[in-house]
């Protein structure tokens, strides 16, 4: 039996079902580009841990500054006996997200423990309860952040009530609303919000500027600035969850930049701390400062080790300028698969930005959905070592996520095995 074979064995007598795993394969090691399971066998890495190691795992920096603090001290909790790494990453914060003005940050250790300070921050500071969240969006998985969430299966189902004050307003989808522009798509949403909401309850409108697990759904233009001038006239914070959008994997710091927004709040972690858990919440100070001292916080948020990974990840962004580095990967990335789809391989649509792009699958000649052939491509991709997700609302998107130091060899390979899974 393979060592996988058994752990997997030991793995379904020990771990709860719930938590899945895309393959079945265990990991030995991981590098800039691939990863090796204890079999030897080498995977092609298209998917950073979702879009976590975008600079790489076991990124030499980042490697260094966790062995290094480890040795000094590994926890003594912020809110107890502060440390410089804490405020250093709150720095960066501050200095990397769009928006000149006065701001203030906080740490926490998983996206949606981020998200769901953010609603407390805007809701304290608003005296307002209504959340505004999109169609297709996803915000997390803990009670709040499944009420934010849009997709019942495999995120919400049955572990309901959920939280209320929730609402959802339908999203600039350019594929799937009848090629709405972004200020028609705008106006439909603002329509529903200022009819079943009322813009003088709203504390937050709440967005991914590129959706992730709904499907690398990427509004039309002018969607999102409509909707931040909106909710700036309304009151209304507007909060960017850029957890799986930030820290360079769009082609930009954060892809709010794309359409030069500055949202009130951003949340951000995923690829913040090279493979470290740790998130934050970053925005305008009177927002951020208006939380009495002791109402935000937590035990292990801007824990130090994360915190020095944290800043060694972003120095190495900064170094190897992976801003440009994920544009590169577009470059070669959506020609190729563009070129794919002139085969006629039933691709809806080729869209994403930087490294995070993604193929909508559908039905020969038509527009369903397709969410079978996309497991299967999927599972084809898997079997010829080439790790890939899938996600959107229908199941039937897949999603590239390669860690933005890829070399090109490793992305033109992972180009080869996914042409060959299409085909067959
Ligand atoms: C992953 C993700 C989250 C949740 O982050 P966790 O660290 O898994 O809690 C929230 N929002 C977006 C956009 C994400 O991609």
């Amino acid at each position: 039996m393979s060592h996988s074979a058994d752990l997997h064995k030991r793995r379904l007598a020990a771990v709860a079902r719930g938590v899945g795993s895309t393959i079945s394969s265990y990991v030995a090691q991981a590098g800039g580009g691939t990863l090796t399971d204890v079999d030897g066998r080498e995977w092609i890495d298209f998917a950073s841990g979702i879009a976590v190691t975008n600079v790489g795992n076991a990124a030499p920096k980042v490697v260094e500054a966790v062995r290094a603090q480890v040795e000094r001290f590994t926890h003594t909790c912020f809110m107890v006996a502060p440390y410089e790494s804490y405020v250093a990453v709150c720095e960066q914060l501050i200095e990397l997200t769009p928006g000149s003005y006065e701001k203030r940050a906080a740490l926490f250790n998983s996206g949606a423990e981020a998200v769901e300070n953010a609603v407390k921050i805007a809701r304290h500071a608003t005296g307002r309860q209504a959340v505004v969240v999109f169609d297709h969006a996803y915000h997390g998985r803990t009670n709040l952040t499944m009420a934010l969430t849009a997709k019942n299966m495999p995120y919400k189902h049955r572990f309901g009530p959920f939280a209320p004050e929730v609402y959802r307003a339908p999203m600039s989808y350019p594929l799937r609303d009848g090629g709405l522009d972004g200020a028609e798509a705008a106006r439909r949403a603002i329509d529903v919000i200022e009819k079943q909401v009322g813009a003088g309850n709203v504390a937050a409108v709440l967005i991914e500027p590129i959706q992730g697990e709904g499907g690398f759904v990427v509004p039309a233009p002018g969607f999102l600035p409509a909707l931040a001038a909106w909710a700036a006239e309304a009151g209304a914070v507007f909060i960017a969850d850029e957890i799986q959008t930030g820290f360079c994997r769009t082609g930009q710091w954060f892809a709010s930049e794309h359409e030069n927004l500055t949202p009130d709040l951003i949340t951000t972690a995923k690829g913040m701390g090279g493979g470290l858990p740790i998130a934050g919440v970053v925005g305008r100070a009177e927002l951020m400062d208006a939380v009495h001292a002791g109402g935000l916080g937590g035990t292990y948020g801007g824990n130090p080790v994360a915190c020095a990974a944290a800043l060694a990840a972003v120095e190495t962004m900064r170094e190897l300028d992976l801003a440009s580095a994920a544009r590169r990967i577009e470059s070669i990335l959506v020609p190729a698969l563009v070129a794919i789809n002139d085969q006629d391989q039933g691709i809806a649509e080729v869209r994403g930005r930087g490294a995070m792009i993604a193929i909508e699958l559908v039905t020969p000649g038509g527009n369903e959905p397709d969410p079978l052939r996309t497991a299967a491509v999927s599972k084809a991709c898997h079997d010829a070592g080439l790790l890939t997700l899938t996600c959107g609302t229908y199941g039937n998107v897949l999603r590239f996520l390669p860690p933005l130091v890829i070399p090109d060899a490793d992305l033109h390979r992972g180009l080869d095995i996914l042409r060959e899974a299409l085909r067959n």
